[in-house]
């Protein structure tokens, strides 16, 4: 069964060709022949999975299946998931059991989704290769000396080596984008407030999102269809009504403006990606598109600003980690103090504690103004660009990340070079935007990602112009070989 696309498998279940148990059981087998070494996943569940397929198989004799039911999928290990581990990738975490299930995780599964396991990621969505997990890295399945992109890696590795259909994934400031580019998969980042980040264990709460990848432009409609809308458990998600995504996908682009960000083909950005990149813009032109040069003048303060303010929002987040109430406590603490901080030391990862450190200093008496409330003021200015270019055109294109998989190891004593594989993600993060990575070409191997932003609560338009992108390209149906 080479990677067909879910509208695919769920054709053969509605026709009887294949049962959702003969389905969950390929990709278990793929798991089994596969996981030791890419890493992806960080606990499998064969057992409730074939029992939920069973179950699936039972709706599905009875009439009463929708699309997904049956197909099979894996979440990111920071969804709680109700009896099973939810680690976050991170020591502190790592006998933790969630006791309920994020919105995101019961929304599938009531429409019947089969969950196989849950994906290995950097710890608390933090870094940009998976090499931040306690897990050990996720490998990149085109070359597995290469980082399959972070925060999540192990769904875009999952999904580009076959071992599920389709995966969830979080977004904080390129988290979903960077590793669909790594892994030649579709990544897409709704809006911020689209889907629920109830029982989302939180990094940066005012930038995270859940989102989706997959296979393709239609899989992810499929997909996120199923996952969005109002949660009256958080108050930040949006009362709009959910387009019927599916229902917008069309092979024609007539009439889009697409702006191409002038910024974005800077000199960080490899020659080989800039040509590819420009290449799939030229195909969306020749799909309907009209596509202009656009200027955004702050973009290029949005990495600091983001690390601003992410690291700020990660260290009020991450004080709740404190040995009493949630995972790791230390041995024989002498005293409160001992224990709050030998809890932590030993639970959070260096890059964690980095970024606490970071986002304490910043928001501390004295240095508040000077970073944080700054950098508040910056995020609004660079909102401020993208309200202008959304008034001149539909829908922004880019790069996803300046060069394909990087070595691993390559980046881990540099933390700035690291957190610069983010430059062109973390602007429409911090304007709270939907944002895709589309694969758009191949670079000595290796897949390469076309960013697509566009306005607030239009995912439908990026989803369309990646599908008209995927019905004249094949560059989503490359796979690894390991994985055919
Ligand atoms: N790589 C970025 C970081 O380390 C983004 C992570 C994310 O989107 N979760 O913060």
């Amino acid at each position: 069964m080479n990677t067909p696309d879910i509208a695919a498998l769920a054709a053969q279940l509605t026709a009887g060709e294949i049962s959702s148990v003969e389905l969950t059981r390929h990709y278990l087998d793929r798991i089994e022949a596969n996981n030791a070494r890419l890493n992806a996943l960080v606990h499998v569940c064969p057992d409730t999975a074939l029992e939920q397929a069973a179950a699936s198989d039972a709706r599905r004799a009875r009439g009463e299946a929708g699309t997904l039911d049956g197909i099979p999928l894996v979440h990111k290990d920071l969804f709680c998931t109700d009896g099973l581990p939810t680690t976050c990738a991170s020591n502190i975490l790592r006998n933790f059991v969630a006791p309920y299930d994020a919105t995101v995780v019961a929304r599938l599964k009531a429409a019947g989704m089969v969950l196989l396991g849950k994906a290995n990621m950097d710890e608390f969505a933090m870094g940009s290769s998976n090499e931040n997990s306690v897990f050990g890295a996720t490998k990149n399945p085109w070359d597995t000396t290469r980082v399959c992109g972070g925060s999540s890696g192990g769904s875009a590795c999952a999904v580009a080596a076959g071992l599920a259909p389709v995966a969830t994934g979080t977004d904080t400031g390129g988290s979903i984008r960077q590793p669909a580019a790594l892994c030649g998969v579709t990544g897409i980042k709704p809006t911020y407030g689209r889907v629920s980040r109830y029982g989302m264990i939180a990094f940066a709460s005012s930038l995270d999102q859940g989102g989706v990848l997959a296979r393709s432009a239609a899989d992810a409609a499929l997909v996120l269809q199923a996952m969005a809308g109002i949660d009256p458990a958080d108050s930040t998600s949006v009362d709009l009504p959910v387009p019927d995504y599916p229902a917008h996908l069309s092979s024609s682009l007539d009439g889009l403006r697409v702006g191409v960000i002038e910024e974005f083909f800077d000199q960080g950005l490899e020659a080989p990606v800039a040509d590819s990149v420009r290449a799939a813009i030229t195909a969306l032109e020749s799909l309907g598109a009209q596509c202009v040069p656009l200027s955004l003048p702050m973009i290029g303060r949005a990495v600091p600003t983001y690390y601003v303010v992410s690291s700020a929002e990660c260290s009020s987040n991450l004080s709740r980690f404190d040995g009493v109430r949630f995972g790791h406590r230390c041995e024989d603490p002498k005293n409160l103090t001992d224990l709050y901080t030998r809890s932590r030391a030993e639970g959070f990862g260096a890059e964690v504690q980095r970024r606490i450190l970071t986002g304490t200093y910043v928001l501390s008496a004295g240095y508040y103004d000077a970073y944080y409330l700054k950098a508040q003021r910056v995020r609004r200015l660079i909102s401020d660009d993208f309200r202008a270019a959304f008034e001149q055109v539909d829908v922004l294109a880019g790069p996803t990340t300046p060069a394909p998989a990087f070595k691993l190891g390559e980046r881990n004593d540099d933390p700035v070079s690291m957190y610069l594989s983010d430059i062109y993600t973390v602007a429409a993060s911090l304007a709270g935007l939907p944002a895709m990575s589309v694969p758009c070409a191949q670079v000595d191997g290796l897949p390469v990602g076309l960013q697509l932003i566009g306005r607030h609560f239009e995912e439908a338009g990026l989803l369309r112009t990646g599908y008209a992108l995927q019905s004249a390209t094949d560059w989503h149906r490359a796979t690894p070989e390991s994985s055919s």
